[in-house]
């Protein structure tokens, strides 16, 4: 397993939200797969950087990319770019001790916060804005990140969906979790749950989740607000047209849209011509990831994935390369929970046992991947040496009751692994 940062676990460490510590164990399978012979971990070695993906070719019979979705979509509105106009991703890598985004200073000092996008990612965002000190101080969350979020000036966290509650991409789950926030009341306009025929007929034939959703939106709307703290307010069928602001951002101007059926029966938003500024202080951009390519690994742009039929990737003509497989995110594209992509990655491998049988696979000498990475002189990080991390991180952690408190730079994490 080669990874960029000198941790592993992916999304796990450091995309589920700190507050979700049942999603996360799921990394006791990583930790079992671990301690099975001849299984390696080689962190901070970033393919395309200090190895090349023709030199992995030429060592290994078999590559599977499970890179994920590196970057975020976006909107392509105009002041996009405003000092205070954030990816989503970009607060969700910082408050996780991501350590190429310690850096990041978000300025949460105005009384309005603006999540754009309907999905979980945006309620991760918004929850967590929202969270109050006894709810955050138990996690694994960054302890700059708790002092932020506590001490901002935040009194609404505006969450806006560009189509309606039928069409909402979050889960119920999720979505319940709004309405059980210690310091927040869940406001939602029983108005904007009146649906458009189109979205009443799609709703009749939903999915219990879909359903689920709609329900308890509709138990949202019916709550009176206890005026306990923070505010979060779930608005539909609008979409941002700009982000305004001289030097950062002050406001979003939006567009209430109809819903519409198209051609293949798809809901989408139509502009209508009514619009509203609606003052703010930061924005988050949160309308899905986008896959990054590896240099020399075929790659589709538009889509963000690897072209591939069910994990074999395929070169310019279609063909499945012999040998190089993808799973995951860069295989399907940002969707998806754990259980999808665990799925999904099992498509993958079944593929490859396939072609393995069926001597279909390149057979490459055994080793040579060390003299490589020796040369170019890199600090390699073993399994030992993320378990030495892992040790310190949860040490720290129970000091505090917490699951652990993590090393969030590269020099730390670097030095830990090297104690170990
Ligand atoms: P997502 O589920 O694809 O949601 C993206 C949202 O952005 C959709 O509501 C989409 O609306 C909206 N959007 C896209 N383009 C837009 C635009 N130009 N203007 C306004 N809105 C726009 O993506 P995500 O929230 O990033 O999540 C990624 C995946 O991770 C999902 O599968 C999610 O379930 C998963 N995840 C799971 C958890 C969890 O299980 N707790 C937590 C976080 C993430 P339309 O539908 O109209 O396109």
């Amino acid at each position: 397993m080669i990874e960029r940062l000198p941790t592993p676990w992916g999304l796990v460490r450091l995309g589920v939200a700190p507050d979700h510590p049942k999603l996360k164990e799921v990394s006791r399978v990583y930790e079992k797969i671990a301690q099975r012979p001849g299984f390696r971990f080689l962190g901070n070695v970033e393919v395309g950087k200090v190895i090349e993906h023709r030199e992995l070719m030429r060592l290994y019979d078999a590559i599977i990319y499970a890179n994920g979705a590196q970057t975020d979509r976006r909107l392509g509105i105009p002041g996009e770019e405003l000092p205070g106009s954030w990816a989503a991703t970009g607060l969700v890598a910082w408050y996780n001790g991501h350590p190429d985004f310690q850096g990041l200073t978000f300025d949460l000092s105005g009384e309005r916060a603006i999540v754009i996008g309907n999905g979980n990612v945006a309620l991760d965002v918004a929850r967590m804005l929202a969270l109050t000190r006894g709810e955050l101080a138990p996690t694994d969350i960054t302890d700059p990140a708790i002092e932020a979020i506590v001490g901002a000036s935040i009194r609404e966290i505006l969450v806006l969906g560009r189509r309606g509650p039928v069409q909402a991409a979050w889960t119920p789950t999720e979505l319940r979790e709004m309405g059980e926030l210690a310091g927040a009341d869940i406001v939602v306009d029983p108005a904007e749950l009146e649906l458009d025929p189109a979205s009443a007929a799609e709703l009749a034939d939903a999915s219990n989740i879909v359903q689920r959703n709609v329900e308890i939106l509709h138990e949202f709307a019916s709550r009176d607000s206890s005026g306990i703290g923070r505010t979060v307010h779930l608005r539909f069928c609008v979409s941002p047209v700009a982000i305004l602001g001289e030097e950062s951002v002050e406001a979003v101007e939006i567009v209430r849209n109809r819903l519409e059926a198209d051609a293949t029966g798809r809901i989408r938003a139509v502009s209508t011509d009514e619009r509203e500024v609606i003052r703010c202080g930061i924005v988050f951009r949160s309308v899905g990831y986008h896959g990054v390519a590896l240099p020399e690994v075929p790659f589709d742009a538009s889509a963000g994935t690897m072209p591939n039929e069910g994990g074999r990737v395929l070169d310019e003509g279609g063909r499945p390369i012999p040998g190089l497989y993808c799973a995951g995110w860069i295989k399907r594209g940002p969707t998806g929970v754990i259980g999808t992509n665990k799925k999904d990655a099992t498509e993958t491998v079944d593929l490859l046992l396939e072609d393995a049988r069926a001597g279909v696979l390149p057979e490459r000498p055994a080793g040579g991947i060390d003299g490589l990475i020796a040369e170019r002189g890199v600090d390699v990080i073993t399994y030992s040496g993320w378990e030495a991390i892992d040790v310190i991180e949860r040490a720290r952690g129970e000091k505090q009751s917490r699951p652990r408190v993590k090393l969030c730079t590269w020099d730390e994490l670097l030095a830990a692994a090297r104690s170990g």
